[in-house]
């Protein structure tokens, strides 16, 4: 049966994704089973998707009450849904206006058009964006504009004009970009795709204030880092700075596709009736369920939790690199973490798969972790003995293979 689904899939898909050949069917917590009935423990979450994990009581309780009743009804009408969770996020993040759609990549695109149209007011030349290089924001035309890596853009150009890139973490480079014409400044507080890299506090006061300086608007994308992944709502908080526009996707839905833009009040009118729009975003289904993922994360505390076992984890890797030369350095907070290696990281990831363990290579050399909230102890000590495991046989066989 799996050889039939992906032999299918072969045939009929556009081949965009490089898929590892197993077939999921179901999952409870932090594990996956596939359609042999193959138990893997998942520490990538469907790209960080999955926060409370799989089949969370609460989630299907939602799921079940509100697909019985409505599950979409378009922008054209109100539901009894945006409305609180926009002030659910206000009352977490401070910021108080929302725009729902339907991804990370579409919440981007929205969170560039109103740095446009609020620019535009001031000024015709005031459009340029500024990003940085090794970031990632997301594959649409807009979106991928911003995004500063070559392996992403190369097939697509001639992108959108008026982007820059600085060089990560140089303040001087970030000093120099932003001048009067430019309409935002959009980071990752932590790189996530680009391997995990933090943006230092310096570098983050220093693109808030030439921002102000300027007129343009900060612009933080926490679809990965955001909604509690670092322990914080926002990782961004741990910086004390005040952006204007707050990008979220991932977690937000409990697993269904929604995406957010949280904005200032005094920028939030940039956006009047029919500017933008969604036909699928914010519909009532995901809303109501976005609305439990958050209640689910005060009500099991597991922002706490996630800065407790996030560190736990990053102390056992670190413990791993001491005994293993092949680990290079190990990156991140909370549950966002990485380990950079002496050699290609894919073929571990295939290996680890093969083990039960699900994990993810970003770049070449990248292993990155973004296993489920609710993870524990012990699973994150079961996933370690397997990477243990990896690294010793990886190192036994010989040389690194990247470089
Ligand atoms: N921005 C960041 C920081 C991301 O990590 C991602 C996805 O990985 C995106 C944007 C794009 O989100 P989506 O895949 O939902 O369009």
């Amino acid at each position: 049966m799996p050889k039939d689904v992906i032999e299918l899939e072969k045939r009929v898909l556009i081949p965009n994704y490089a898929r590892y050949p197993v077939v999921f069917e179901r999952g409870k917590g932090c594990w996956l089973w596939d359609s042999r009935g193959k138990k893997y423990l998942d520490f990538v979450s469907g790209l960080g998707v999955n926060a409370l994990g799989y089949s969370h009581p609460a989630i299907l309780r939602a799921l079940r009450q509100q697909a019985g009743k409505m599950i979409h009804c378009s922008n054209l009408f109100y539901h009894p849904y945006q409305g609180p969770l926009a002030a659910a996020l206000a009352k977490v993040t401070g910021l108080e206006r929302a725009f729902f759609c339907n991804s990370g990549t579409e919440a981007v695109e929205a969170a560039l058009k109103l740095a446009r149209a609020h620019a535009g007011k001031i000024s015709a030349s005031k459009f340029e964006v500024v990003a940085l290089e090794n970031s990632f924001h997301g594959r649409t035309i807009g979106a991928l504009s911003a995004t500063g890596q070559e392996s992403y853009r190369k097939a697509f150009e001639p992108l959108v004009p008026g982007f820059r890139f600085v060089r990560f973490n140089d303040c001087r480079d970030l000093e120099a970009a932003v001048n009067e014409n430019t309409c935002a400044v959009i980071l990752e507080p932590i790189q996530g795709e680009g391997g995990i890299f933090e943006v230092s506090r310096e570098f983050m006061e220093t693109a808030a204030r030439r921002a102000r300086q300027h007129g343009a608007l900060l612009i933080l994308d926490e679809i990965q880092s955001g909604l509690g992944r670092t322990g914080d709502y926002l990782a961004s908080q741990a910086y004390g700075v005040q952006p204007d526009i707050v990008v979220l996707a991932k977690p937000l839905g409990g697993g269904l596709p929604l995406g957010a833009i949280l904005v200032r009040e005094q920028i939030a009118g940039d956006l009047s009736a029919g500017m933008h729009g969604t036909t699928f975003g914010g519909g009532p289904l995901a809303c109501r369920v976005a609305l439990e993922f958050l209640s689910v994360l005060k009500k099991e505390r597991l922002l706490p939790h996630v800065r407790k076992v996030g560190q736990y984890f990053r102390d056992q890797l670190a413990q791993l690199q001491r005994k293993h030369p092949m680990i290079r350095q190990v990156r991140g907070r909370g549950l966002m973490l990485a380990v950079e290696l002496d050699r290609h990281s894919r073929p571990l990831t295939a290996q680890a798969l093969e083990r039960g363990l699900i994990i993810n290579s970003t770049h070449e050399t990248t292993l990155r972790f973004l296993p489920p909230y609710v993870v524990d102890r012990k699973l994150v000590e079961m996933a370690c003995d397997i990477l243990e495991e990896l690294f010793t046989e990886a190192e036994q066989s010989g040389a690194p293979g990247a470089r």
